[in-house]
């Protein structure tokens, strides 16, 4: 039977705001257990939230640039459930009234996945499991989180994988969250179900959680995918449930079935006032939303020539984005930097495990190295060489040249003399060449140029003797 794979997801992203979502405490990672908590993240008798005006910003801000409908009024919700990381007994959240909604992301395809809402609420405390007892951290309690649903209109893993590719990187364009899923700065909860193609209806959802990087969203949707279509054919339906990704067996476990599932009884949080936001406000952070990654990588292959290749891996680095940008300030032929950037300067990045900020090399020093290939002052062999010096010291490529003696010999004279040599020393390879062999030129090349220890010009070299062997 064929069926056709319908996936929603729901993703969560911490706002990177300095204080948490309702109260004063610090967001900083990585603290003591407990060391940033007050009555009001505490949940204690009387205490009263205060709404971080950031994090609204930021809110904002990211329904903008996901193309969302932002909503004028401001009203949230208790969200109830009794659990130990939530000592409120409730988290406050957006029910019926989502600050945006009505958005999108668009894929390499074209196709569009819509976005249902985005709405603002807060994080949970956080349970440490030990043998035989458990711990909680209520620093991550009240960490202003923001909830992003889609439209079940992703239709396969790879889909889904690239919504989320693209998704994060529109967040991090516009700064509003590290996105760091081994952090937990962003958690995605994947649903899918399977229908016969061309039917209408969607088909039994089940949901998947526990997913520590994207890579696991794809293999643990691709066995979910399996695991109903086995069912389906062996006539059987499948029960509505929330499953967690083991990453270690590569399967899914069921956690609870849907008559397990929470009633979280929503009513309006009667400590936040609702409240009208002034369109002006909404205009200002507008403002404030730089080029997204898709419009740049557009510019890049309509403005600047690149290959629509080159552009896409570009723009997922947005540090390295702008560093190019800074070059091709600098230098006309921006293919030729990007050729740069994603080849040698791309594996010092990676062999250093550094960033491009991290690397000492200054754009205008990366033009002054790819300048002296185009002068044919060195090679490009040797340029790779200079590079790594040039990380390693902060100097420039032409400090470097010339302190090592590493200018290309391109003088007639001395290299014809060279070439003199060469013949002399490989009558059989001069006999070869005018018999017609080329490849007995290159082999003559490659001695004047161990002669001149890898300083000649090739190009020059190979002039030269095919003129003396006339
Ligand atoms: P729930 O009430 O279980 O949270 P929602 O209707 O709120 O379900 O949808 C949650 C997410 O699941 C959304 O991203 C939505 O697109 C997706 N979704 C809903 N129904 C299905 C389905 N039948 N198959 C796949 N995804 C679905
Ligand atoms: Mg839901
Ligand atoms: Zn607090």
């Amino acid at each position: 039977m064929q069926y056709e794979t319908v996936i929603g997801l729901e993703v969560h992203v911490h706002l990177k705001t300095k204080t948490k979502a309702f109260c004063g405490c610090s967001t900083e990672f990585g603290q003591d257990p407990n060391s940033q908590t007050c009555p009001v993240c505490l949940g204690l008798p009387g205490s009263l939230p205060v709404l971080n005006k950031r994090a609204l910003e930021l809110t904002i801000k990211t329904a903008l640039a996901l193309d969302c409908k932002v909503n004028n009024y401001l009203k949230f919700d208790r969200k109830n459930y009794y659990y130990p990381d939530l000592p409120k007994n409730y988290q406050i959240s957006q029910y019926d009234m989502p600050i945006s909604s009505n958005g999108f992301i668009i894929l390499s395809s074209g196709k569009k996945i819509k976005i249902r809402r985005a709405h603002l609420e807060e994080d949970a405390g956080k349970l440490i499991h030990e043998t035989d007892s458990s711990l909680v951290d209520y620093n991550r309690s009240g960490m202003p989180l923001l909830e992003i649903v889609s439209e079940p209109d992703i239709n396969s893993p790879d889909e889904a994988y690239e919504y989320l590719t693209n998704l994060k990187l529109i967040l991090q364009y516009i700064g509003v969250s590290d996105c760091d899923m081994e952090k937990g700065t962003l958690r995605c909860d994947a649903n899918i179900s399977l229908r016969k193609m061309g039917d209408k209806e969607l088909g039994v959802k089940t949901e998947l959680k526990n997913m520590n990087s994207f890579k696991a969203v794809k293999e643990a949707l691709q066995f979910e995918i399996n695991r109903q279509a086995e069912a389906l054919n062996n006539g059987e339906r499948i029960i509505q449930d929330t499953r967690l990704w083991d990453g270690q067996k590569e399967i899914t476990v069921s956690m609870r079935s849907k008559e397990e599932a929470h009633d979280y009884r929503y009513f309006p949080e009667p400590d936040l006032v609702p409240f009208s936001i002034e369109q002006n406000f909404i205009d200002q952070i507008k403002k404030e939303i730089p080029e997204l990654p898709q419009a740049r990588a557009s510019r890049f292959i309509k403005d600047l020539q690149l290959s629509e290749y080159d552009a896409n891996v570009i723009i997922q680095d947005k540090a390295l984005a702008d560093y190019f940008e800074e070059c091709a300030k600098l230098y006309k032929n921006a293919k030729n930097i990007s050729n740069w950037l994603l080849g040698a300067v791309s594996s010092e990045i990676n062999s250093r495990k550094a960033s491009i900020q991290e690397l000492k090399l200054k754009p205008e020093d990366l033009v002054g190295l790819i300048e002296e290939v185009d002068k044919a002052t060195v090679s490009n062999l040797a340029a790779k060489e200079i590079l790594t010096l040039m990380i390693d010291s902060g100097k420039s490529a032409s400090a470097i040249i010339s302190e090592k003696g590493l200018a290309q010999v391109s003088d007639e004279g001395e290299l014809g003399r060279l070439a003199d040599e060469a013949i002399k020393e490989n009558s059989k390879s001069v006999e070869d060449y005018k018999a017609g062999k080329e490849n007995a030129l290159m082999f003559l090349v490659g001695q004047v140029m161990k002669k001149s220890k890898g300083k000649a010009n090739p190009k020059v070299v190979g002039e030269i003797l095919r003129g003396k062997l006339k």
